[in-house]
């Protein structure tokens, strides 16, 4: 039975469903994660904790375990394993994207050099630290702008600036967020600010599996709202795309050359690109799947589940099929309606019954924080539909979501009464 190592971080929300891919696959999975699992002593060769921060130190754990329990493919999951994992299966000596490529698509500014050292469209950008005076630096930007973090994920930090006064206060607000603990532990590329260009346009997200340097594409979704800023929150993906056939094969080209200038060579890709009146740009390319449970949109050949075809993949297993089905399907990242504290979301059975829509997948749990973008980077919830038509599905999410009543209370409040 081949033996798969996952490096699943104890925040990602996809451990489910490549536990259950893996199970179908009829392949035995070991978890990687950063804390001791709880089922570790019961079940030690199930169970791995690595330090995830210190990849040399990981690379020795992980050949300790593979010495009597060989480990066949290493995939990560998140951004925050995608590196680790390119650095333990060469330990291992496993085919994988090489560190390099992978480290790349990690740090935003390295990957805006490669882009556009090979031709790929991307915004013009600086880099400057958070040492620079912002006020002095506020005069040489052009506007509008966007003030990103280098290493963080899911929009958390990233801002548009339209004048000198909100570049400053853009800077100020990131750097609040670049100091909390999990984002200082990155290191200096989190005294480091991304300043780019604002890219008008459409914007898509194309979701890809790399094999031997050849680039697949398995969805291309349209983001149906518009993502103007000043902080880019993720709703609606739908897919197919209804951007014209020749949009889209300009989009994958573009895509396909972005993972070439990085280097990247097989395994999962998600990219965005904005679509303005001079063509796609590349905003990001990830060694990564699609995040949160969006995956659930997503179906190949006779019913195989994105976790499926990458552990397929990885192990080297045939795909039988990498044509996703024919019908149309989408997800909305439910937003925060407001910071504070989730007490009920009411009126899921009503948005359930919402002709196409499959599932409503409340993530968050109640007593939690809720904290919006630009700090805040997990999302309130999920909702999926399938249907025969885009438009039927981005209906049928919009309707669902005004049929759900978030009670929000504020946080001192919540505090009070327990
Ligand atoms: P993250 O990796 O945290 O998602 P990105 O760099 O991908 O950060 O930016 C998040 C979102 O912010 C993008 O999906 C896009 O909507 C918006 N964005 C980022 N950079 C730009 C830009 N230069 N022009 C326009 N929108 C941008």
């Amino acid at each position: 039975m081949p033996r798969v190592l996952l490096l699943l971080p104890t925040t990602t929300y996809r451990s489910g469903a490549f536990l259950e891919a893996a199970k179908g696959l009829g392949v035995e999975v070991v978890v990687a994660s950063e804390r001791p699992n709880v089922f570790q002593e019961a079940q030690p060769g199930r169970y791995l904790s690595l330090d995830f921060f210190n990849p040399d130190k990981a690379a020795r754990q992980a050949i300790d375990f593979a010495a009597t329990r060989p480990i066949d493919a290493i995939v990560g999951i998140d951004d925050a394993t995608t590196v680790l994992a390119a650095a333990l299966s060469a330990a291992l000596s496993l085919p994988h994207n090489s560190v390099a490529s992978t480290a790349a698509s990690r740090d935003k500014h390295q990957m805006r050099d490669l882009l556009s050292r090979d031709g790929v469209p991307v915004p013009s950008y600086v880099l400057r630290s958070l040492d620079d005076d912002p006020v002095r630096e506020a005069r040489r930007m052009v506007y509008p702008c966007v003030v990103k973090p280098l290493m963080l994920s899911a929009s958390r930090g990233v801002i548009r600036a339209d004048d000198e006064g909100q570049f400053v206060g853009a800077v100020r607000r990131l750097e609040a967020i670049l100091c909390t603990p999990d984002a200082a532990a990155l290191g200096d590329i989190a005294r480091q600010v991304l300043i780019e260009a604002f890219v008008p346009g459409r914007e898509v997200a194309l979701e890809g599996l790399l094999v031997r340097g050849e680039l697949h594409v398995l969805a291309l979704f349209d983001k149906p709202d518009p993502l103007d800023g000043p902080f880019f929150e993720e709703t609606i993906y739908v897919t197919p795309s209804r951007l014209p056939a020749a949009v889209q094969a300009e989009i994958a080209s573009c895509a396909a050359r972005a993972a070439r200038a990085l280097g990247l060579q097989d395994g999962p890709v998600h990219a965005e690109l904005r679509v303005g009146s001079r063509g796609p740009s590349v905003i990001e390319v990830a060694a990564r799947s699609i995040g949160g449970l969006c995956s659930r949109t997503l179906r190949f050949g006779t019913g195989l589940s994105l976790e499926e075809l990458i552990l397929r993949h990885a192990l080297g297993i045939g795909i039988p099929s990498l044509e996703r089905e024919r019908r149309a399907a989408g997800v909305m990242m439910i937003p925060i309606p407001r910071a504070g504290v989730l007490k009920e979301v009411r009126g899921q059975a009503e948005s359930r019954s919402v002709s196409g829509i499959e599932e409503i997948a409340i993530t968050a749990h109640p007593g939690e924080d809720l904290v919006p973008l630009p700090e805040g980077a997990r999302y309130l919830g999920f909702i999926f539909a399938r249907a025969e038509s885009p438009e039927r599905v981005e209906a049928a999410l919009r309707e669902a979501h005004r049929r759900l009543e978030f009670i929000v209370m504020p946080p001192r409040e919540a505090r009070g009464t327990g």
